[in-house]
């Protein structure tokens, strides 16, 4: 018997998105963090090639760095969910009597009665029995498995896509202006990100927008003033 979470309407929310609101986030990121970047050496010298390779560097070593880490962390989620399944494997093959009992507890639980469950957990099995105990029991349905390849490959895109955000607005900008429209372009991305993100989770959509639009505000605040800063004292 393996008494893993239940799935709720709630994973079920988050199993169906949980890829893309992956996405947002590493957009997020992308922007926040290269745009910091270019504005802080912005804010430090007025070389154009100089910003322009901030940004490209804060571009490839971002999606980097995502993508290693979305590998790692959704292999382990896989090599858990694979331990699970064999474990249930076994289990069914040990004590096929208990582990049907178990899933009528389950079908129990969750609001039926107990003649009806057990028919359902019989059908269930008939049908397709680890399926059944996998999605009822572990909570992973067959759909949606981790798969850290696509992971990976996933939030590096998204990362460089939206790193592209800052660099064109510096490419597209007049001198003088080149820190406001990095920030102007970067926070507006960020609003509408924040916005699509919030939607996808369930939360307030201005809510969501206005709290990754403050925080990128700041980060970008910071590193401005901090290069500002060394610029002065470096040259
Ligand atoms: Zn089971």
């Amino acid at each position: 018997m393996n008494l893993g979470p239940i799935p709720q309407a709630e994973a079920h929310r988050s199993g169906r998105s949980g890829w893309l609101r992956a996405a947002v986030l590493g957009s997020d990121d992308a922007i926040v963090s290269t745009a910091s970047l270019m504005i802080g050496v912005a804010a430090a010298s007025v070389s154009k090639p100089a910003i322009l390779i901030a940004g490209i560097a804060g571009l490839v070593a971002g999606s980097m760095s995502m993508a290693v880490g979305e590998y790692v962390s959704v292999s382990a989620q896989r090599d858990s969910e694979r331990a699970s399944i064999a474990l249930e494997r076994q289990e069914l093959a040990d004590e096929p009597r208990a582990e049907l009992k178990e899933l009528a507890m389950i079908y129990m639980s969750r609001g039926l009665e107990k003649e009806l469950a057990m028919k359902v957990a019989q059908q269930l099995s008939d049908h397709d029995r680890l399926g059944a105990h996998m999605r009822d029991e572990l909570g992973i349905e067959k759909g949606s498995r981790a798969r850290p390849l696509q992971a990976a490959s996933i939030s590096a895109s998204s990362f460089a896509a939206f790193a592209m955000v800052p660099i064109v607005a510096l490419l597209i900008s007049p001198q003088p202006l080149r820190i406001p429209f990095i920030a102007f372009s970067s926070l507006a991305s960020l609003a509408a990100l924040g916005g699509f993100g919030g939607h996808l989770g369930g939360a307030p959509i201005g809510r969501a927008a206005l709290r990754v639009t403050i925080g990128g505000a700041l980060a970008m605040g910071v590193t401005a003033l901090i290069g500002r800063l060394l610029g002065i004292s470096v040259s």
